[in-house]
């Protein structure tokens, strides 16, 4: 046992404490790790909210998926890291041994175990025990704070990059710009080359996008009934070839589809169980058009977002830090709307 500070849900959707708690040793496969810093964001609110699992057999739960640190001890049978070593965290439970797994398409696992935080205890805490598959190197030169924003805020970004294969012959439109995924999305498609649009529905949050992203990003207003006639004059007629949504409102969807480029594709990343969004399958055809849903990333993406930071090809957005007692108060801050941007908590 070690004893460790923590933050703790009492039950989905209820309050979140800070209390000190025993770590237990880190049993067959599992690995004792420092956290040194752990993203505090909308995804680990939405499962606090019991978004992901609402099973109350999970519950009390320690939160915290997106986080990096550095192994302090393995259990038996762990070969693929040592204490020591500086880590970053894959978010999914995955079972290592289905095809897709053994193929490294980790996100797509068939026996999918559920997530970090949710059926297990995660990383708003001095110390964790996580499986120690999940423990990816960090590269050097990434900070540890690099780690938390690769974990998932540009992990996530690579992955709909490669699925839409984003390069230079191509015009991004991010929806939700200014939320971590959509502020490293926007640099990440701009450093492939792609012209980027980057909207959102407030002045202070498109000029926090302005001030932190290339010139090849242009902060697009995404209020009012003329959104689709100001995308289709920002693109000389053609409108975007990619649109990603990481918002889910079907207007904005409706509006994007309405101006999307010939042969273009569509990236869902939301999970809103009760918003459907289903255009004629004519004009599917007629575009040529493709709707995708990308599933977080692989591990493989993990590590290599961690490299775009650490070779400073992508800057780490990072709007305010934290420690284990003010994350409740910022969770209340998120769940309001009053927080953007990404903060991170240093236990
Ligand atoms: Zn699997």
């Amino acid at each position: 046992m070690t004893p460790t500070k923590a933050v703790v849900l009492d039950e989905w959707g209820g309050e979140l404490t800070t209390d000190r708690l025993d770590v237990p040793d880190p049993g067959p496969g599992e690995a004792l790790v420092d956290v040194r810093a752990c993203g505090v964001t909308r995804t680990i609110e939405n499962a606090i909210q019991g978004g992901l699992s609402d099973d109350p057999a999970f519950t009390p739960r320690v939160p915290g998926h997106e986080f990096a640190g550095v192994v302090e001890d393995v259990g038996p049978g762990v070969e693929t890291v040592d204490p020591g070593d500086r880590v970053v965290c894959y978010f999914y439970l995955t079972c290592g041994s289905c095809d897709n797994c053994r193929r490294g398409d980790t996100a797509r696992c068939t026996d999918f175990g559920g997530w970090l935080g949710v059926q297990r205890d995660g990383a708003y805490a001095e110390r964790t025990v996580v499986p120690a598959a999940n423990l990816l190197p960090l590269p050097d030169g990434a900070t540890f704070e690099m780690g938390a924003v690769a974990a998932d805020g540009l992990a996530t970004p690579l992955h709909v990059c490669e699925r839409a294969a984003v390069d230079d012959t191509d015009t991004v439109l991010v929806v939700g710009a200014a939320g971590r995924v959509g502020i490293h999305l926007s640099q990440l498609a701009a450093l492939r080359g792609a012209r980027v649009l980057a909207a959102d529905v407030d002045a202070d949050r498109l000029a926090h996008v302005d001030s932190v992203t290339p010139d090849a990003v242009m902060p697009i207003d995404a209020r009012g009934d003329d959104v689709a006639e100001r995308l289709r004059a920002t693109t000389d007629g053609d409108g975007p070839s990619v649109v990603v949504d990481t918002v889910g409102d079907t207007d904005t969807l409706a509006a994007a589809w309405d101006v999307l480029a010939m042969g273009g594709q569509i990236v869902s990343l939301t999970t809103h169980h009760d918003r459907a969004f289903a255009p004629p399958m004519k004009e599917f055809v007629v575009k040529e058009a493709s709707f995708l849903g990308s599933r977080y990333a692989t591990k493989d993406q993990v590590v290599r977002a961690a490299r775009l930071l650490a070779d400073g090809r992508v800057d780490p957005v990072v709007t305010e830090r934290v420690g284990l007692d003010e994350v409740p108060t910022l969770h209340e801050r998120i769940r309001s709307g009053e927080h953007h941007g990404m903060a991170i908590l240093e236990p």
